[in-house]
């Protein structure tokens, strides 16, 4: 068993004065600009976790170049989550070992509040487990980022701030943050006890479709639990996974290639599982499992 939590609060210092902080903008007023910044730099730094960190670093689901690797890891490390190495490893481990004990945040285990932000300050998921990311390792510039992950979140900043002043560090840069940091968390808390399973995952994932559309296509987490290996979690046209159409374009444009799908057999799985739930029907039991467990173990 894992050892009980082991709180390091006072260290939360900068992540509760990033969520007070924005309040000040009551004394410096506001710019619709700042607010226009606010809203775009939580899309795209959203866009960047769930297309870079998650489908990509953590899960590998498509390739490209070590340039545009860069690109994205620094892109991705914008929104103050840590480096590329601890949010891919902490990932891994928690496909690996999904609602059991050593699930790093789940919400079975350890409820919804523990889930959604506790684990981040519990010491025990301080350390970044090389082992599980070996394949990253190879790269020394990732490796560099891992150990000074707070350089490109304090680049931009100073960005920020140098162009729009005070109230659009609070609103643009600092309000998004903290915005950003809690959409992210849904996933790890809410899209664990809220929604639909489709798929029987052997956790507890949920799709949501709202929280689908807050993330950017992450809430179609109990596709996602079942099928890691692909770049849309959205299997079907009607499960909006805005990631994914971004990503698309990034093919398209040839900094991004070999996307890969959900396969044939799990979709028409799929349809029928939908189709029967649809005529009232029992639950189906699990056709293709073994497909679905390879690709779990394998991603
Ligand atoms: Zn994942
Ligand atoms: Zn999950």
């Amino acid at each position: 068993m894992p050892p009980p939590p082991d709180y390091k609060l006072s260290e939360g210092g900068p992540f509760f004065a990033l969520h007070l902080l924005p309040l000040l903008a009551i004394f410096t007023g506001t710019t619709w600009v700042d607010w226009a910044v606010c809203f775009g730099l939580f899309f795209l730094r959203m866009f960047a976790i769930t297309g870079f960190y998650h489908r990509y670093f953590s899960h590998r689901t498509f390739k490209t170049s070590r340039w545009f690797q860069l690109v994205m890891a620094v892109w991705a490390m914008s929104s103050s989550q840590k480096g590329v190495m601890w949010w891919a490893s902490t990932h891994r481990q928690h496909h690996k070992y999904s609602d059991l004990p050593w699930d790093p945040h789940s919400p079975a285990q350890r409820g919804l509040f523990y889930a959604h932000v506790g684990w981040i300050f519990d010491r025990n998921h301080d350390e970044t487990d090389m082992e599980r990311v070996k394949d990253l390792a190879r790269y020394p510039e990732l490796v560099w980022l891992g150990k000074h992950w707070m350089v490109p979140p304090i680049a931009l900043g100073v960005l920020v701030w140098w162009f729009l002043g005070w109230s659009g560090l609070l609103i643009g840069f600092m309000l998004s943050t903290a915005l950003l940091w809690h959409g992210t968390y849904t996933i790890n808390s809410l899209s664990h006890v809220f929604g639909t399973q489709r798929f029987e995952s052997g956790d507890t994932s949920r799709n949501n479709w709202a929280l689908a559309l807050l993330t950017l296509g992450e809430g179609w987490h109990n596709n996602h639990h079942t099928y890691q290996g692909s770049t849309r979690q959205g299997f079907y046209w009607w499960e909006v996974d805005i990631t994914y159409y971004g990503l698309k374009l990034l093919s398209w444009v040839g900094l991004i290639w070999e996307l890969r799908e959900p396969p044939a057999k799990l979709l028409e799985e799929g349809r029928r599982r939908d189709a029967a739930k649809r005529r009232g029907e029992p639950r189906l039991p699990e056709v293709g499992a073994t497909d679905t467990v390879t690709a779990r173990t394998s991603a």
